[in-house]
């Protein structure tokens, strides 16, 4: 019998990850569907019962369901717990289990991209919220030295950086104070929604002072280049936006339940193809 699969939110008619895992079920020979489901937050606890009813195989999680989800579930991966958010869910042993793969699929972006070790590099986070989250837990899980986060609120930040359950050095900034001392970061990874539609034009801080050959990593792909990294890679900087992110995250997913790898490549055509090249759908 055809396995299903799907995604609940709200909204969720954009989702791109339906396109993407439609296609790596046949491209794999896989009998499976991956189907998007429009879920309001009042509705959440029914949808996700029904869901193991009905025999569903496994499915992600998107806004504003992250944390909410959480008690709902059967067990929860301990990096998952610790980030307090779960995109990914499976069915094992009759029961759901939750995992997080946005932070570890940054990471892997990350590291095939970055080049070098990540584990002595020097990274600003700028941002505090969800997938900072995810991101900050991450790398401090897999042993990156430091890590110091710039947030407009800087409470945000600090609480992030006090609960990680792993140890990592770094400090907590001002936007002003990450500009001022800009040119002594390896890395630098912006998570905030500026540089998204409306805020298009803006960027989260100045990168006059950057590092020669640093590394930017945006983890918007919708514009393809933000703002932030237009100004970077005019003042020498490589740069990543946030596609290999999101189609990591998916394959990770996608591995989980199917016990299969997909295409990456053909993955990221697909979603690249879809949001029409560099242009903002709005
Ligand atoms: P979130 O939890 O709402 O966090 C938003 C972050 O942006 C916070 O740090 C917030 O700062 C900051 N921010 C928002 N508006 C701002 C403004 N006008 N000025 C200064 N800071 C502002 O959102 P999220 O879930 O982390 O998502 C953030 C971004 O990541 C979105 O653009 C989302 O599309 C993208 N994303 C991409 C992927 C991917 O796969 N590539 C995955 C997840 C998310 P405060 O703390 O001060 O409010």
């Amino acid at each position: 019998m055809r396995k299903l699969f799907g995604v609940i939110g709200d909204p969720i008619a954009h989702s791109m990850s339906p396109l993407m895992h439609n296609d790596a079920f046949a491209q794999l020979g896989i009998d499976g569907y991956y189907q998007p489901f429009h879920v309001k937050s009042a509705d959440l606890a029914a949808a996700v019962h029904g869901m193991k009813a009905i025999g569903v195989q496994g499915f992600n999680v998107t806004i504003p369901h992250k944390t909410a989800i959480m008690p709902l579930l059967d067990q929860i991966d301990p990096l998952a717990k610790a980030i307090g958010a779960v995109n990914t869910v499976v069915r094992e042993n009759g029961g759901w289990t939750g995992y997080n793969t946005d932070g570890a699929g940054f990471v892997q972006g990350l590291r095939e991209e970055c080049g070098g070790p990540l584990e002595d590099k020097r990274v600003l986070l700028i941002g505090a919220g969800g997938a900072a989250r995810a991101i900050y837990y991450t790398l401090a899980s897999e042993k990156v030295n430091q890590i110091d986060i710039a947030n407009r609120t800087l409470e945000k930040a600090a609480s992030l950086a006090e609960s990680c359950p792993y140890s990592v050095a770094g400090t907590v900034k001002t936007t002003q104070e990450a500009e001022a001392e800009l040119a002594a970061y390896d890395i630098i990874i912006q998570t905030t929604s500026i540089g998204m539609l409306p805020l298009i034009e803006a960027a989260p801080l100045s990168v006059e002072n950057i590092k020669p050959g640093a590394f930017v990593s945006d983890i918007i792909y919708n514009p393809f280049e933000t703002k932030l990294l237009q100004e970077a890679k005019k003042q020498g900087a490589r740069i990543q936006n946030g596609l290999k992110m999101f189609v990591y995250q998916g394959a990770l997913a996608f591995e989980k339940w199917t016990g299969q790898t997909p295409d990456i490549e053909r993955m990221a055509d697909i979603v690249r193809h879809q949001l029409g090249g560099n242009y903002v759908n709005n």
